[in-house]
């Protein structure tokens, strides 16, 4: 049996009964494969089902407030994606009449759609015969085929999309492209895949030459940047100030608390001090300094610090910022970290 009718014969016994598998609606599958890009099954499950529920169509989903949708996605990170789904949606709309583009090549052409996403609703939802790669598929390719390019490189890139292309079975795109991503997440995994119970163990490279952990190839680390934040939760009685970021960076357009970031740790009282002569505030009362928290994202290592800070009158506000009442706070969008802190902390 070839390689496409092995994964595709697999695929029928164990595949997940997920929402997203039993649709062609291109809408639903969009917003399942991009809350699914950088997220788990089972996290991104309920944020699905949380998604579709308040916006069954895209043209509810396009008329929304941004702010809604960020609230919606709070907790999944990547907020770059709700943004250019919303911003998609309105392209689809506004460009489209509402007709959700159904070719590859035309759905490249939607806001933040990339190949892998493009490959992705092309195949599953209209069975156009192009690749879907995704990290379960490259580490299932790169250790069938024994290929040695990097993953992360031009080269190596093509090679894989040129091994995929021949691979799959092309009159059934839809449930190939499934069980390949399937079988990557839940045969092939990561670490210790049990290939004697593989069915493709008789055919497969890395299976025959014992070489399973080499592959796939990744040479090129990602550079990690460190980031040491302190955030500012300045209250006067019940009412705090949130600041709305907007600078082209990660969480645009979500709330925090004023924050001074510095290139390396700093003492607190320089950092008070440094808050406090920004504000003009004479008079404060310190309430209290959390431990330091860190914070991972893909390519930056957040340490953060939560300064409290009583005042006797809410200073001046600064542009993007708003006073607001601890009980509505939770009203607005924000990033994981900020959550984490109001969760586990009284204020
Ligand atoms: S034999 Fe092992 S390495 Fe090869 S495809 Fe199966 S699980 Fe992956």
């Amino acid at each position: 049996m070839e390689f496409s009718n092995i994964l595709l014969s697999w695929y029928q016994t164990h595949k997940r009964d997920l929402p997203w598998r039993n649709t062609s609606n291109p809408y639903y599958i969009w917003v399942s494969e991009i809350i699914l890009q950088q997220t788990r099954v089972q996290q991104g499950l309920a944020y699905y089902l949380r998604f579709i529920e308040r916006f069954p169509s895209i043209e509810l989903l396009a008329e929304s407030k941004l702010d809604e949708v960020l609230k919606l996605w709070e907790g999944l990170g990547y907020y770059s994606r709700a943004r250019n789904m919303h911003k998609a949606a309105q392209q689809i709309v506004h460009q489209y009449k509402g007709k959700f583009p159904n070719t590859y090549s035309s759905l490249l052409k939607l806001n933040g759609v990339g190949d892998y996403t493009a490959s992705a609703i092309a195949s599953f939802a209209f069975n156009e015969s192009v690749p879907v790669i995704d990290g379960n598929v490259y580490r299932v390719i790169g250790r069938y085929l024994g290929i040695s390019y990097d993953i992360n490189s031009v080269k190596g890139k093509t090679k894989y999309k040129e091994a995929a292309s021949e691979l799959m079975d092309s009159k059934n795109a839809a449930q190939y492209n499934q069980a390949i991503m399937e079988f990557g997440a839940l045969q092939c995994v990561p670490k210790n895949p049990n290939c004697d119970v593989c069915p493709l163990n008789g055919s497969c490279y890395s299976a025959i030459k014992q070489t399973v952990e080499e592959f796939p190839v990744k040479r090129n680390k990602v550079k990690i940047t460190q980031r040491f934040f302190y955030f500012f939760v300045v209250s006067c009685e019940e009412t705090f100030v949130l600041h709305q970021r907007k600078a082209n960076d990660i969480w645009n357009n979500l709330y925090q608390f004023p924050l001074i970031e510095v290139s390396k740790k700093e003492s607190i009282e320089n950092i008070v001090d440094q808050f406090t002569r920004n504000r003009d505030v004479d008079a404060f009362e310190l309430l209290g300094v959390s431990k330091e928290v860190k914070h991972v994202l893909s390519h930056q290592h957040i340490f953060a610090r939560f300064i409290r800070i009583e005042l006797n009158e809410i200073p001046g506000l600064k542009a993007n910022e708003v006073s607001v009442s601890r009980a509505k706070m939770k009203e607005y969008s924000l990033p994981r970290i900020i959550t984490r802190y109001l969760e586990q902390n009284d204020i």
